[in-house]
């Protein structure tokens, strides 16, 4: 049986994993929309509005302050891991892979429940204070604002990756591929443009989609869609707005 001791997984390797992600990711979708291709997606920006001066070096720093809050508990599940505490497995033929990808559908609906009722509790006007108001200073989200949040929020974020790793089995990659994808839905939900089109977006599949759309009306009207990467939840809870807009 494989463990994670013989192989190349450390927490230092799945630090700069968390970094790398999320420049890559945030800093490639900033550089095609609002440098690169800028005019190419006039169409598609969900504000007129430019991004108040000062804004993103602020992110920046929240986000760096974000990064290391999940670096830091990544290096305590390890230590958790080595004590035998996680229910991490290290072989890949330790389970099957319909399991390994079935893994990763479970890892994404958890977390969509988790994101949208912890999003909800931290709305509630004696924590939004302390814990979400600085997500909420970016009005117009760009895709530096998706990991600008304040320490505590930050805590909580993490809080979905020990809820995995004590509840079912995971194989680290199955971890990675799913933390990627976190990221991706996350930098695209404060992208500021939209890149579905409406009629994508008014399909079967597309309704339940989180869009740019969706989360940008968060970010201007805190009482509706608090969904991370369906729209299930806020529908089941009717705290879901629709834009209809020309895109
Ligand atoms: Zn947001
Ligand atoms: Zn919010």
């Amino acid at each position: 049986m494989q463990t994670l001791e013989a192989s190349i997984y450390s927490w230092q390797i799945d630090a700069a994993a968390i970094f790398i992600r999320y420049f890559v990711m945030a800093g490639l979708a900033y550089f095609v929309f609002y440098v690169w291709k800028k005019e190419a997606f006039a169409a598609r920006k969900l504000s007129a509005s430019p991004i108040p001066k000062g804004q993103i070096i602020k992110e920046l720093a929240y986000s760096c302050s974000t990064l290391t809050i999940f670096c830091l508990l990544s290096w305590f599940i390890f230590k958790l891991y080595y004590l035998g505490y996680t229910r991490i497995y290290a072989g890949l033929n330790q389970h099957s892979w319909l399991y390994f990808f079935g893994s990763i559908v479970g890892m994404v609906l958890l977390h969509d429940v988790y994101f949208y009722w912890t999003h909800r509790l931290i709305h509630w006007k004696r924590l939004y204070k302390w814990v979400h108001q600085v997500h909420h200073q970016s009005v117009l989200p760009n895709p530096f604002s998706a990991f600008s949040f304040h320490p505590f929020e930050a805590i909580l974020a993490a809080g979905i990756v020990p809820l995995i790793v004590f509840s079912f089995p995971v194989h680290p990659y199955a971890l990675f591929i799913f933390l990627g994808y976190m990221t991706f839905i996350n930098v695209m939900g404060h992208l500021g443009y939209e890149i579905f089109s409406q009629k994508f977006r008014r399909s079967i599949l597309g309704k339940y989609q989180n869009t740019g759309t969706h989360h940008s009306m968060h970010h201007q009207n805190a009482k509706v869609n608090f969904g991370l990467y369906f729209t299930f939840w806020d529908k089941w809870m009717k705290t879901e707005k629709i834009k209809e807009g020309k895109n």
